[in-house]
């Protein structure tokens, strides 16, 4: 920050003198440590894609350089809350006030059929949430498949107007750790917590050629966690748009990919290279995982459900 006008009359003197101490401080610089070419900020895990998009670890990162770089951005967290699953909504918007984006411009668009059950979260300045009702669908996989449909549509009639980037999370969730602008880039997607060391073959992609899903087994880079992606508006615009269409054309064949949407974003994502990959720290599940030495930090993880009593309810 400048300070003009500080030789002008009619500022007070003693206030010339804060901002010049204020300035000497540092409180209007954007100091960092610096980044040393000989020492790697991560040995243990891959950080950078063999098309060089970053794998996003923590100790990789300067939020204090981010922040500054998206202090003008707003983010939309899209979330669907269809049926029994709005019981989740309450405690995934009170752990996202504390750790997602965190003096950033966020919309909380919450989709569901349940308005009366959407929970009155207090909310951080320059954070709004805003209710979408939808359809709901009586099967589990058919309500999870048209989250793609439904985003794609809602991108175009609002988010594109509204917010500069999209990020597309399952609600089963609770963030428990910073979540902030290092996730954001054109397009991005997340290592699935159960396969990040896994081989190709090993991948639950869809397997049958008759699927829009289909990948071979000798092709594959990662497999992505349908539960959060997300990318600049058009970019999703165009994700959702096609994963969609995929779906309608497996439907249409009287064929289902083995793991719904996340299939088609598998495939998606193979042939549309993501900008930036997250970590599994962007998605975890203790219960189911434990804690390896690698995940420094569990941001947002799965809160335990019970299949039986929540779907298809
Ligand atoms: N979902 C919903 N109501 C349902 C089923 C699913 O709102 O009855 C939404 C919800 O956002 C959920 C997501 O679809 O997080 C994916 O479903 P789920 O989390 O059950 O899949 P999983 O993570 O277990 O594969
Ligand atoms: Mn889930």
């Amino acid at each position: 920050m400048a300070l003009r006008g500080c030789g002008e009359r009619n500022t007070p003197s003693w206030l010339c003198l804060l901002l010049l101490l204020a300035g000497c401080l540092g409180f209007y610089r954007v100091i960092s440590p610096k980044a040393q070419v000989l020492k790697p900020t991560r040995t243990d895990v891959l950080v950078m894609t063999p098309w060089l998009a970053p794998i996003i670890w923590d100790g990789t990162f300067d939020s204090t350089i981010l922040d500054a770089q998206f202090r003008t951005t707003t983010i939309g967290l899209t979330v669907f809350a269809i049926k029994k699953y709005v019981v989740f909504l309450e405690l995934f918007l009170r752990t996202a006030e504390q750790h997602f984006m965190v003096g950033h411009k966020v919309n909380y668009y919450i989709f569901t059929d349940r308005l009366a059950d959407v929970p009155s979260v207090p909310l951080q300045e320059g954070r709004q949430l805003v209710v979408l009702e939808v359809r709901n669908y009586t099967r589990w996989q058919d309500i999870s498949m048209h989250r793609m449909e439904m985003i794609s549509n809602f991108s175009e009639r609002r988010f594109l107007h509204e917010v500069d980037y999209l990020v597309c999370a399952d609600v089963d969730m609770k963030f428990s750790d910073h979540v902030g602008v290092e996730i954001l880039s054109s397009l991005f997607g997340t290592l699935h917590p159960g396969f990040y060391s896994a081989q190709r073959q090993a991948f639950t992609y869809e397997r049958r050629p008759q699927s829009q899903a289909y990948i071979p087994r000798d092709e594959g880079d990662f497999y992505y966690a349908g539960g959060f992606f997300g990318g600049s508006v058009l970019e999703v615009h165009r994700l959702t748009k096609a994963c969609h269409q995929a779906m309608m054309a497996d439907q249409a064949n009287h064929i289902e990919a083995v793991w719904h949407d996340e299939s088609h974003l598998n495939k998606y994502l193979l042939y549309h290279k993501p900008t930036k990959v997250l970590s599994p720290e962007y998605m975890w599940d203790e219960q189911l995982l434990g804690r390896p030495p690698i995940m420094k930090r569990l941001r947002y993880v799965a809160v335990p459900k019970n299949h039986q009593a929540i779907r298809n309810r």
